[in-house]
């Protein structure tokens, strides 16, 4: 049996083993999982929404000990880490009142009547990335156990403990065997295995760009469902005619929560000529006043990256670019990287076009609207992005015009769970979230009685 180690990012000291699954142990989930789906699609409405509260309200009790795993595995701090397990819980909660209105329609037609249904597809293979353990998670499991598929999870091999723990709190709140399962394993064995496994009808996929094409080839031979979550580079545009003074103490928080480590990290910052001298001397105070310090700590602002291994990739983007300023971080050991504020200048730099995952942000000047969204087009991806402005008309006509699925004006925030959230050109395919998701975790059927002799 392989076995995987885990090692706290803020020590490197060994923490967990968790056993990596193999293909043989992936089938035999996918088989519960879908004996599962033909009870659980069947459960009433209002008994679905019931255990799907009951699993809230499980989680809810538990937060603080999620919270403390996800420091202890994944090095985030313990306030976002508060945060991230109550988002399932909530997500939890908002999709609770989904099975009792998941409504199809009735369509006027000639000689009898016509109506819809939506269908659960059954099961739905869910795969989640390092960064986000528990909310990534939450987001796809539980809308497709709200429309009545059941739901195989793996979770990335490095940060499994928080998704084992809520597989474990499931059972406990009464969600019945077989409906949710987490298979810790490879994404080339375990991840690759949703993908080919027949029975399993959808993926939800959040990662790399690399993973995401390869799945959706690999889905294109069922024409398997498939969502796609993949990279971001996204642009932080601030305008002279902004608060400066506020978007200047809110840049760091856009690009450096998580480390950085985070597909909606405003790694561009673009910012308006005239008004580039007054911004600049609010961000660069703000960047030097952000607290990397141990997780645990409650006042700790930014912990460590994941690995030894990816601090080295940072580092390397960093190396073949101009750092303007930097904060501070710890000696060690952990896996520490201070904030960097890079010259942005030179838009061809490595820096400047690909995702680091890291907290690095590459600073750019323009001089007018057009410029503004012409810069922030570059590049393949479109997930996220901010807009500083006072005049709401401008700020509105940059957002119509950065091709980017999740934008906010005088803000950092990106992700709440009753709006749809997901990523134009290749930062994915599908939404997430929101009212509608539902939808993507279902078969619209159509059904005509003829009432006519
Ligand atoms: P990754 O692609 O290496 O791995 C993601 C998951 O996919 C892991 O569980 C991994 O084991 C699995 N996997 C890898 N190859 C696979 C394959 N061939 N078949 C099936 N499963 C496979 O990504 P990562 O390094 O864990 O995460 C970082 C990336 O995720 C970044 O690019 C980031 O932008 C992206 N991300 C996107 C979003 C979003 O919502 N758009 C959110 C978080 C992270």
């Amino acid at each position: 049996m392989s076995t995987i180690s885990i090692v706290n990012p803020s020590t490197e000291v060994e923490i967990a083993s968790v056993v990596m699954h193999d293909v043989g142990e992936t089938d035999r989930a996918i088989e519960r999982a879908s004996a599962a789906a033909t009870t659980w699609r069947r459960v009433s409405p209002a008994d679905r929404a019931r255990l799907l509260r009951k699993f809230a309200e499980v989680i809810d009790d538990h937060v603080e000990e999620l919270a403390q795993l996800e420091v202890a595995n994944s090095g985030h701090t313990i306030t976002n880490a508060r945060w991230e397990a109550g988002n399932v819980r909530d997500v939890l909660h908002y999709y609770a009142g989904a099975p009792e209105r998941h409504a199809g329609r009735q369509i006027p037609v000639a000689g009898g009547v016509d109506m819809t249904f939506y269908e659960p597809l059954g099961v739905v293979g869910i795969i989640v990335p390092w960064n986000f353990p528990m909310p990534i998670m939450g987001w796809g499991l539980a809308p497709a156990l709200a429309a009545g598929n059941t739901v195989v999870l793996k979770p990335a091999s490095l940060t499994p403990l928080t998704a084992v723990r809520v597989g474990e709190l499931a059972l406990e709140a009464g969600i019945p065997d077989g409906v949710f399962q987490v298979i810790a394993g490879e994404g080339a064995t375990v991840g690759e295995r949703f993908v080919t496994h027949p029975s399993v009808r959808k993926i939800c996929f959040t990662g790399s760009n690399v993973a995401g094409r390869r799945i959706m080839e690999g889905c294109a031979a069922q024409v398997k469902r498939l969502t796609l979550e993949l990279g971001g580079k996204s642009a932080n545009i601030v305008y002279a005619d902004a608060d400066l003074e506020r978007a200047g103490a809110m840049a760091p928080y856009a690009v450096f929560d998580n480390a950085g480590q985070d597909c909606c990290a405003r790694s561009r910052l673009l910012v308006q000529a005239s008004g580039y001298d007054r911004f600049m001397e609010y961000f660069e105070a703000a960047v030097k006043s952000v607290k990397v310090a141990d997780p645990r700590d409650e006042s700790s602002e930014m912990g460590p990256l994941i690995t030894a291994a990816h601090r080295d990739t940072v580092s390397a983007y960093v190396d073949e670019s101009t750092v303007a300023f930097r904060g501070s971080a710890p000696s060690g050991p952990g896996y520490w990287y201070p904030p960097t504020v890079l010259d942005g200048s030179d838009r061809s730099e490595r820096a400047h076009c690909e995702e680091i995952f890291g907290p690095v942000v590459s600073v750019v000047r323009f001089e007018d609207e057009d410029e503004a969204i012409a810069i922030a087009n570059e590049g393949p991806y479109g997930l996220s992005g901010s807009i500083w402005s006072r005049d709401i008309g401008r700020a509105l006509r940059t957002a119509r015009g950065v091709e980017t699925g999740t934008l906010s004006i005088n803000s950092n925030s990106s992700v709440r769970y009753s709006t749809p959230f997901g990523g134009f050109k290749q930062s994915g395919l599908g939404r997430e979230l929101g009212p509608d998701a539902l939808r993507s975790f279902s078969e619209e059927k159509n059904v005509f009685i003829a009432t006519e002799a």
